[in-house]
């Protein structure tokens, strides 16, 4: 259950922040440490995003990735041709 717990802190801790509470008056409030208080606040201001605009840590590869990197752009064209040439061997291709 701490996560419910750490949860409702921080739902707490934007609610008296938007009725316009110092962050002093906000830990006092919780009984948190003020430190705590401004963290939580800090951590809301600053979500990476990438270009794609999914979270910065998303999975797989995006097209901001893709032009991003030189590696993926010299690896990722033979890794298609590769899964191409595997398809049309799976068909009985040539
Ligand atoms: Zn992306």
């Amino acid at each position: 259950m701490s996560n419910f717990i750490e949860r409702s802190v921080e739902a707490a801790i934007h609610e008296l922040r938007d009725s316009g509470m110092s962050m002093n008056a906000i830990a006092r409030r919780l009984e948190i440490c003020r430190g705590t208080v401004a963290r939580y606040l800090r951590n809301e201001t600053s979500v990476p995003e990438c270009a794609c605009g999914r979270p910065v840590d998303h999975r797989g590869t995006c097209d901001a990735r893709y032009e991003a990197s030189s590696v993926r752009q010299a690896v990722m064209p033979k890794m298609w041709a590769a899964r191409a040439a595997s398809r049309a061997a799976a068909r009985g291709e040539q």
